[in-house]
This record gives C-alpha cells, sequence and structure tokens, in this order.
C-alpha cells in the first residue's frame, strides 16, 4: 500500500479541538487503507512564544539552546496528536526529528536536512501505526538538535516524502489552496487546481505565503506530488505537479498568478566609474555581509560612469547602503536609496513565448499612474519594483487586466 505524509501547520493544531479534529481525519485516510507519516509543527503561535521567552531571559541566547528550546513545540504536538489517536483507537507513535532518523547538518537556526534513516519509520509502518513526526527538526553528527529556520516544517514533510518514496504529500493549511492573487486583496481571486513546481517555487519566493519556498524546491527536485489543502473543509486544493496530462496544449492559459512582496527596498549608486571587476566590488562585501541581493540593473556607462541599483529587504536596507555607500565614493559616485518599495510578479510557464506579457504588465500599470522602478524579467516571471503603497493596487489591477478571475477552472 502506498504512503502517504501529511503535514498539519501551527493554525490546524492550534488548540486541544483542533488536534482532536486532525486526530480525526488522520483516522479516516488511515482507514482507507493509506501508509501515513504525520508531520506536525508547534501549535499555534507557540514559537513565537517560546523565543519570546528567550529573549526575557538573555540579552543574547545561544543559538544551540535556542534550538534546544524551540524544537519542543513541535515535540508537544506530535505527542498530543498520538494521545488523540490512540483515543480513538488509532495504533499511532510519535517520533521528535532526531527519533526519526532526521539527519541535519549547517548552524543552529538553518540545518539543511542531509539524509533521513527511514528504518524506525518503515518498521512502525509495517507494524500497522500511524507515524507522527515533530516537524522542523534534526540531529547533528554531534547529537544535538538543529532546527531548519522559521517555516521549516514544509521541508521535513516533503523530505520525507521524497525519501519514503511517497505517493504524495498532503499539506494541510488555513487556506484552501493556492490562488491566482493574494484574496484578501483581490475578492475575485480563483484557486488554481493544478500548477507546475517551477512555477509554484517561483511564486513562493516572490511572495506568496501558502507554501515554504525551500519545501517546494526540495518537491520540484525529488519530484514529490504535493496537495495543498484546507485541514478546516474537504475542498480539492492545489495540487503541485508536472502537467503532462494538461488538457489545450499551447492554448493552455500561460499565467498561474500574480505575487506581491512588501519587505523591499532599493539601493543605487550613481555615476561610478565602471570596468571590469565593478560589480564584483560592489556586490562581494553586500555577499560577505550575508545580504541578499534581488533585482539587479546596470545602466549602460556614459562616459566611463554608469549607475547600478538592487533591491533587498528592508532589514538590510541601511547595512547594504552603508556597505555600497564607501564603495561608491571610492569611485568616484553616490548612494542613493529608496525604503518603502514593493514588487509584483507575474508569473507563470511560457512567457518567452508570448513577449507581450511583459507589455502588458507595463501598459497596465501606466494607465493606472503606478511608476515603474526596476523590472527583472526570466522565462517564467516578470517582476516590477514600485512604490509600497502602490501595491495593493497595482494586485487587483493586473488581476483584472490579465482576466485571471474570468479563468476556467
Ligand atoms: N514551528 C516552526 C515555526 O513556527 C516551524 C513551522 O511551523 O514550520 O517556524
Ligand atoms: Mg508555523
Amino acid at each position: 500500500m502506498g504512503i502517504v505524509v501529511q503535514k498539519y501547520g501551527g493554525s490546524s493544531v492550534a488548540t486541544a479541538e483542533h488536534i482532536k479534529a486532525v486526530a480525526e481525519r488522520v483516522e479516516k485516510a488511515h482507514e482507507g487503507g493509506l501508509d501515513l507519516v504525520v508531520v506536525v509543527s508547534a501549535m499555534g503561535k507557540t514559537t513565537d512564544r517560546l523565543l519570546a521567552l528567550a529573549g526575557e531571559v538573555a540579552k543574547d541566547p545561544s543559538p544551540r539552546e535556542i534550538d534546544q528550546l524551540l524544537s519542543t513545540g513541535e515535540r508537544q504536538s506530535v505527542a498530543l496528536l498520538a494521545m488523540a489517536l490512540h483515543d480513538r483507537g488509532v495504533e499511532a507513535t510519535s517520533l521528535s526529528g532526531p527519533q526519526a532518523g532526521m539527519r541535519i547538518t549547517g548552524r543552529h537556526g538553518s540545518g539543511v536536512i542531509s539524509e533521513i534513516q527511514t528504518e524506525r519509520m518503515r518498521q512502525l509502518l509495517r507494524e500497522g501505526h500511524v507515524v507522527i513526526v515533530a516537524g522542523f527538526q534534526g540531529m547533528n553528527a554531534l547529537g544535538d538538535v538543529i532546527t531548519l529556520g522559521r517555516g521549516g516544517s514544509d521541508t521535513t514533510a516533503v523530505a520525507l516524502a521524497a525519501s519514503l518514496h511517497a505517493d504524495r504529500c498532503e499539506i494541510y493549511t488555513d487556506v484552501d489552496g493556492i490562488y491566482t492573487a493574494d484574496p484578501r486583496i483581490v475578492p475575485a481571486a480563483r484557486r488554481i487546481p493544478m500548477i507546475s513546481p517551477a512555477e509554484i517555487a517561483e511564486m513562493a519566493w516572490r511572495g506568496a505565503k501558502v507554501m515554504h519556498p525551500r519545501a517546494v524546491e526540495l518537491g520540484a527536485l525529488y519530484s514529490v506530488e504535493i496537495h495543498v489543502r484546507s485541514s478546516f473543509d474537504e475542498g480539492p486544493g492545489t495540487v503541485i505537479r508536472e502537467g503532462k496530462d494538461l488538457e489545450h496544449l499551447e492554448t493552455r492559459e500561460t499565467l498561474a498568478g500574480i505575487v506581491h512582496d512588501l519587505d523591499v527596498s532599493r539601493v543605487a549608486l550613481t555615476g561610478i566609474k565602471t570596468g571590469p571587476g565593478t560589480l564584483s566590488r560592489v556586490f562581494a562585501p553586500l555577499a560577505q555581509a550575508g545580504i541578499s541581493v534581488d533585482v539587479i540593473v546596470e545602466s549602460a556607462p556614459k562616459e566611463g560612469a554608469a549607475d547600478v541599483a538592487f533591491t533587498v529587504r528592508r532589514a538590510d536596507f541601511a547595512e547594504a547602503r552603508r556597505l555600497t555607500g564607501k564603495v561608491a565614493s571610492s569611485l568616484g559616485g553616490q548612494v542613493e536609496g529608496e525604503e518603502n518599495l514593493g514588487k509584483i510578479s507575474v508569473v507563470g510557464t511560457g512567457m518567452l513565448n508570448r513577449p507581450g506579457y511583459a507589455a502588458r504588465m507595463f501598459d497596465a500599470l501606466g494607465r493606472a499612474g503606478i511608476p515603474i522602478r526596476m523590472v527583472s524579467t526570466s522565462e517564467i516571471q516578470v517582476t516590477c519594483v514600485i512604490p509600497a503603497e502602490r501595491v495593493e493596487e497595482a494586485v487587483r489591477r493586473l488581476h483584472e487586466d490579465f482576466e485571471l478571475e474570468e479563468r476556467d477552472v
């Protein structure tokens, strides 16, 4: 019988009542004959609460002890879910990340999964148990608990599905799937019934909040079929998989959706002397400081001087400006910046074959009088950097302009 991995996020296990409801759902799937591995997150806002607590006892708590502390959140949920299942007469065993054989390398708070030793889980499945695994954690070579970083339970679930060769990974959350735009901003947004791994990876990295981007990428890498569903109703949700059996061929709608991100600042170096190696002088100090840079635009040099602009997260704005300010003055230029920006992206496969998308996007934003600060394109997306306060309006305009609410689903 096939293995299915189910993952329930923090909002799905927020209270004892929620946990009992999850147990009911798990029992049904188990009765249906599935071999089930269930990954759960910490209850509700537990992780935030534990972090706040750490901050109350120490100014600078050590990463190792933070991991010791945070990993307990998920361990509470797995034990409680196992008890709720026992109460219904279902055989179930809870495992912490280390007990489940999750081997992790890397630093505390940002571990990466290197291997999963699945024997214990497989043995329990053979004995007919539901296996419940604590998300977001594993063990390093020293035997210490390492966490995967915020939102890491999605990654645990997808990694388990990959290494157990599961039929699919079901992600249960508080929304009933992935939408053509954020439904809180665009009430007419539609649920996307099926989407390719490349498209959803792009949407996740560019601001869609439903699944952790890392988990989406892992799923794409190992061809894990992922179903995103609501834990509160029975809807079909969104299926993430390669669309080989899609109908419509070339007439298929290429645009999957519109995503936005309000955490964007822009730094620009103007009038800097350029030549070979200039960009490396600008970006090396940022890389050293661990600042990730997104959209980069360089103007054509005029009389040996050019402008280079790039975006960073708001939290990195001041530092990025300071670091590049030094470089700019050593190159005879200046630095300027804009802190409150946002990004809006239209995402879909086959954009290169349809050059009209970018033009249509610029036209819609232009007609709305929304200034575009920067643009970046690839074969799967077009992104415009615009003022933060115009982002919501831009999302609505583009959703309407690309007729996404009329899509036949
Ligand atoms: N509990 C962890 C967090 O809140 C991991 C997760 O929920 O995926 O970040
Ligand atoms: Mg969570």
